[in-house]
């Protein structure tokens, strides 16, 4: 096992998570098997309990782990399945130090955090890497590992030491640090300055860790003189200094990383066996990142949520609405709605937002509701979903949206005057969307209906249906904890809208879908998480292509693209195919073992 150390310097939030998941995804395309790690350094178990004010979005993985969003961010790039041990927390480091302590495997000892702490570290990453993350079930040759935070923070003290540790225990050949700092190109002289990476290199190094790549995001592209300077005062070769100026889209990262020799000084460093690579090398994926720059034609998402104030707390349903466009040839232009502007009381309060809000409701050509939490901006969400389906407007509803749009149809379609979700009201007439019965009342973290759960389609007249290519069931995840009240589901139905997916229980409601309208659909689960820059997830699809005004022709024609479209659209497993077949070597060897005669050499 070979592995990779991603530190961050001088500041967070450079796009050390994307710089870390491009050093996967170039080695994917090198017929390596990659999985990853991201380290929390703080002291809760998983990110369930944050405010995603704080860190964005809480990921959730096909075991149910909730965790950062940066294993969103690997996932996507690398198209793997990672489990909720892939990230490490303080917390749960020290959880399971404790619990060996009080089952007495360090009798007569005391406990600390050199080496105990340490040790779990080290044991922890060594086992976890080992776990295969993809479909054929092989083991990992590659493990990226991001510590976040930056160099010189308390928390991470304890990994930053451990990783010094590691260095030795798997020998040099299979250990290397690539540290992602930041040259500030103040505007005043607009000059780039390299003094805070000469800093956090030099911090790095007094921790007794070398890198062996600094990794420089900047604003605007860096000149080679600058490189030079980094590697003289930062005692590495030039060829070791790798530079990220700001780029038109993140697919663009692991293109510029590969074209200033990564590829070459991790074969090299880390012995990798790595062939010579053919000119269709990541075509793909520079097709991607050229489609994403070569997109004229725009299309307008509203998104109704609560947490609008930070973007990073949709990420994955931003990213999900991107991929369908991409593949659909549209541009997204997305406009984060507050939801609480929908509502009445502001129209009272404060006219000028909600006029605003409802302005670009109203001019959006389809709305998503994703899902949330609590009682704050509910009615607004009821207020989009209503709209929408007066309006004849694409609509999407995840999970809370769902939910919201089952409590618009039973006040508004059915006629119960106030009904509601009991997450909102509990003591609501009309109960519509109940607490689910195993959900887990007084503790907070982990007790969701979470991960990977089946939804069987029961029927075959269904719009989603058709977008999921006519599959049977599916697989999607979950976060939730309300679900629709069954007892209401009959006069649900009656009035229209429909639940044509259920769990394999028959139990709980995962799809509704609108009769009579262009695509109104809703789904307790999340799609989000599943959808990838080549894989758009179906519901985001349908939604994009019914807001431009495509989707009965691409349910009509089987669910197909336009011819070009479709040409540029092959899966992304076709491309790492192509990739692998070109890596033959020149002996006509090849890294996978079993190149087809179809190879060629170049
Ligand atoms: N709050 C709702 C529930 O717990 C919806 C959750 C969500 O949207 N993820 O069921």
């Amino acid at each position: 096992m070979k592995y990779i150390l991603v530190t961050g310097g001088v500041i967070s939030g450079v796009g050390k998570g994307v710089i870390a998941s491009s050093f996967g995804t170039i080695l994917k395309h090198c017929g390596i098997h990659v999985t990853s790690i991201k380290i929390d350094p703080y002291i809760n178990i998983d990110a369930g309990t944050f405010s995603p004010y704080e860190h964005g979005e809480v990921y959730v993985l096909e075991d149910g782990g909730e965790v950062d969003l940066d294993l969103g961010n690997y996932e996507r790039f690398l198209d793997v399945t990672l489990h909720r041990d892939n990230n490490i927390t303080t917390g749960k480091i020290y959880q399971h130090v404790i619990s060996k302590e009080r089952h007495g495997d360090y009798l007569g000892k005391t406990v600390q955090v050199v080496p105990h702490i340490t040790d779990a570290i080290q044991e922890w990453v060594e086992k976890i890497a080992q776990n295969p993350v993809t479909e054929d079930g092989e083991q990992p040759e590659v493990c990226i590992i991001e510590l976040g935070g930056t160099i010189g923070d308390i928390e991470g003290m304890p990994f930053v030491e451990a990783f010094r540790q590691f260095q030795f225990r798997v020998k040099k050949e299979n250990f290397c640090c690539a540290h992602v700092s930041l040259i500030p190109q103040p505007r005043s002289t607009g000059e780039p300055k390299t003094k805070p990476t000469q800093s956090s290199v030099r911090e790095l190094r007094g921790l007794g860790l070398s890198p062996d790549l600094i990794l420089c995001r900047s604003e605007a592209p860096i000149g080679p003189s600058i490189k030079e300077k980094i590697s003289n005062f930062c005692h590495v070769a030039p060829e070791q200094v790798i530079t990220i100026h700001d780029l038109s889209s993140i697919y663009r990262v692991p293109l510029v990383m590969e074209s200033q020799g990564v590829i070459e000084f991790l074969n090299c460093r880390l012995q990798l066996n790595i062939g010579p690579r053919s000119r269709y090398f990541m075509r793909k994926w520079t097709d991607l990142a050229d489609r994403i720059e070569h997109l004229r034609k725009e299309v307008n998402i509203a998104l109704v949520g609560k947490y609008t104030r930070l973007e990073d707390a949709y990420t994955s349903v931003s990213k999900a609405l991107q991929h369908a466009c991409i593949e659909a040839g549209y541009k997204l232009n997305l406009k984060f709605i507050e939801s609480i502007n929908l509502e009445e009381n502001t129209k009272i309060k404060n006219p000028p937002l909600y006029h605003e809000a409802w302005h670009h409701l109203c001019k959006s050509d389809g709305v998503v509701v994703p899902g949330g939490f609590g009682k704050r901006g509910f009615e607004g969400k009821i207020e989009a979903c209503r709209w929408c389906r007066l309006n004849d407007k694409p609509f999407l509803g995840i999970c809370l949206g769902l939910q919201a749009a089952v409590v618009e149809f039973a006040r508004n379609v059915i006629g119960l005057e106030n009904a509601n979700s009991t997450e909102t009201d509990p003591a609501t007439a009309h109960p519509v969307v109940i607490d689910m019965p195993e959900h887990n009342q007084g503790q907070m973290g982990g007790t969701m209906r979470l991960g990977k759960r089946p939804t069987r389609f029961i029927t075959t007249n269904s719009v989603m249906k058709q977008l999921y290519g006519n599959k049977d069931h599916i697989e999607e995840r979950h976060r939730h904890r309300y679900e629709v009240n069954p007892i209401y589901i009959k006069d649900l139905e009656v009035a229209g809208l429909k639940f044509i997916g259920h769990d394999d229980e028959k139990l709980r409601m995962e799809i509704a879908e609108l009769e009579g309208h262009s695509y109104y659909v809703a789904t307790q689960f999340h799609p989000e998480y599943l959808s990838r820059p080549l894989k758009p997830s179906p519901p985001f699809l349908g939604l994009i292509l019914a807001s431009v005004g495509r989707l009965k022709q691409f349910l009509a024609s089987g669910c197909r693209l336009s011819p070009k479209q479709l040409s540029d659209n092959d899966s992304d497993t076709e491309n790492i195919c192509e990739d692998m077949k070109n890596l033959q070597t020149v002996d006509g060897s090849s890294r996978s073992g079993s190149t087809t005669s179809g190879g060629t050499n170049e």
